[in-house]
């Protein structure tokens, strides 16, 4: 291999680095040398331990609206476009009505086409729908929480949840699975903690059979629809194995739905746990006596302590997980460094949410000093890993969040973050097989530049 300028050995960033690789695994690792070939960091290849590449292949391979800055060019682009997919339910993409000057309502999309339409804004969390989309959800589902029949406008859980009301077909996932290892390897990626519906997981294995799945896909599967794949959980590949059961403990913060020991600043509520803990407890056991780990999402404080206390009660606490782990108070990270439970943080939200004046500040004001204390997690030994959520997908929007936190003693160098994207993902996805340049590892690396993550 040549010479590269930099390189993560163990958890230190070497210079003029050369790495022998025989047969895929790392044979030799030189740090030190006098000059280099290349110019460019070598790394273990990144770990996402939590991601949607999935869901958010699915929305890249439909029609997209991002950068269309006017509601009437919309109108346009989908009148032309929906003719084209051949689906019962036209789903299109990504429009961002920030700056319009009125929003799209069932109304407009009436006058486009009677097929059902509906409109995903960028963020995921709102929607617009035709009378006919309104129609025909109704028809199957019943009432839907959110939606406004009136306007067609629908908030937070239709377009949170949309595949499971208008599921993708087989083919359209077979197209996202593709695109998205496309788009992973593309970032640099080798490894994702992905959560996955019971449809996606059966595609995921099936396609592994035929062997045109290369990434390391741990996939976890959400509670509801567990029992939708009993038939798979023994399956095991390098490529593909199902590790966890996903739920849900409260929302998030941007809907105001994270469960917080205090009011909300700006809508002075309070948002609710959303299960007790013996249904929590019921998951652990039910994912205990099938080998896997629970995949806990909690955001607020409340959510984090029930889930560490739930948690504290298990069989092995250190085969679960917390997701997101975003807002704890200064025991809660005591404790999960305690118990060693797996920890997945998004360095990405401190970036994009987490400055001062920003979103977070906004809404709960001086707690925002309790997100993502790296140092703090660094220092007591707490067991995370980094991921982006897809929001945005990839590891150097994120790294940058890490190397700029709001609080100058919470950030971490670069080597250590690289090391959160790396080794710490591998190993929170149970595999040590890979995820560090050192001898007898798996070869599974990935170069990037320095400059990009200062940049950002
Ligand atoms: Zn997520």
């Amino acid at each position: 291999m040549p010479v590269f300028s930099k390189a993560l050995v163990g958890r230190f960033l070497h210079e003029n680095t050369d790495v022998e690789v025989v047969g895929g695994v790392i044979t030799k690792v030189i740090p030190g040398l006098d000059t280099y070939d290349i110019s460019g960091v070598l790394v273990p290849g990144f770990v996402d331990a939590h991601a949607h590449f999935i869901s958010y292949a699915l929305s890249l391979n439909r029609p997209r609206l991002d950068g269309i800055s006017d509601p009437d060019e919309v109108l346009k682009f989908v009148a032309a476009k929906a003719p084209r997919v051949d689906r019962e339910v036209v789903i299109m993409e990504g429009y961002d009505d920030t700056l319009w000057r009125r929003p799209l309502t069932r109304r407009d999309l009436d006058r486009i086409t009677d097929r059902p339409l509906i409109l995903r804004r960028i963020c995921g969390h709102k929607a617009v729908l035709n009378s006919a989309a309104v129609r025909w959800l109704k028809e199957r589902h019943g009432p839907i929480e959110g939606l406004d029949e009136e306007t067609g406008l629908a908030v937070e859980h239709l377009p949170l949840n949309l595949s499971r009301y208008v599921p993708p077909s087989d083919r359209e996932v077979e197209t996202a699975i593709l695109t998205a290892e496309n788009l992973a390897s593309r970032l640099g990626i080798v490894a994702l903690g992905e959560n996955a519906k019971a449809q996606y997981v059966r595609k995921l294995v099936e396609m592994d059979g035929e062997g045109r799945i290369n990434l390391r896909w741990r996939v976890a599967v959400y509670y509801s629809e567990l029992g939708e794949i009993s038939d798979l959980l023994n399956y095991t590949s390098e490529r593909v194995r199902i590790v966890g059961v996903k739920e849900f403990l409260d929302g998030s913060v941007g809907a105001r739905t994270a469960a917080f020991s205090f009011p909300y600043g700006d809508s002075g509520g309070r948002a609710p746990l959303l299960h007790d803990d013996d249904y929590l407890r019921g998951i652990i056991e039910a994912a205990e006596s099938r080998g896997l780990g629970v995949w806990f999402h909690a955001i607020g404080d409340r959510a984090i302590e029930q889930a560490l206390r739930v948690i504290s009660e298990a069989g092995d606490p250190t085969r679960h997980r917390i997701e997101h782990f975003l807002f704890p108070r200064n025991e809660h990270y005591r404790w999960a460094a305690t118990l060693q439970v797996g920890i997945a943080v998004q360095p990405n939200f401190t970036r994009r949410w987490g400055r001062l004046g920003g979103l977070y500040h906004k809404v709960i004001g001086d707690a925002i000093y309790w997100h993502n204390r790296f140092r703090t997690m660094e220092n007591l030994g707490v067991r995370y890993a980094f991921s982006s959520d897809n929001m945005p997908p990839g590891p150097i929007y994120g790294i940058s969040g890490a190397l700029r936190h709001p609080v100058r003693e919470e950030r971490l160098s670069l080597a250590e973050a690289l090391y959160r994207y790396t080794g710490a993902g591998a190993r929170l996805l149970g595999d040590d097989t890979y995820g560090e340049i050192e001898v007898g590892k798996q070869a599974l690396l990935s170069v990037f530049c320095e400059e990009c993550v200062e940049r950002g």
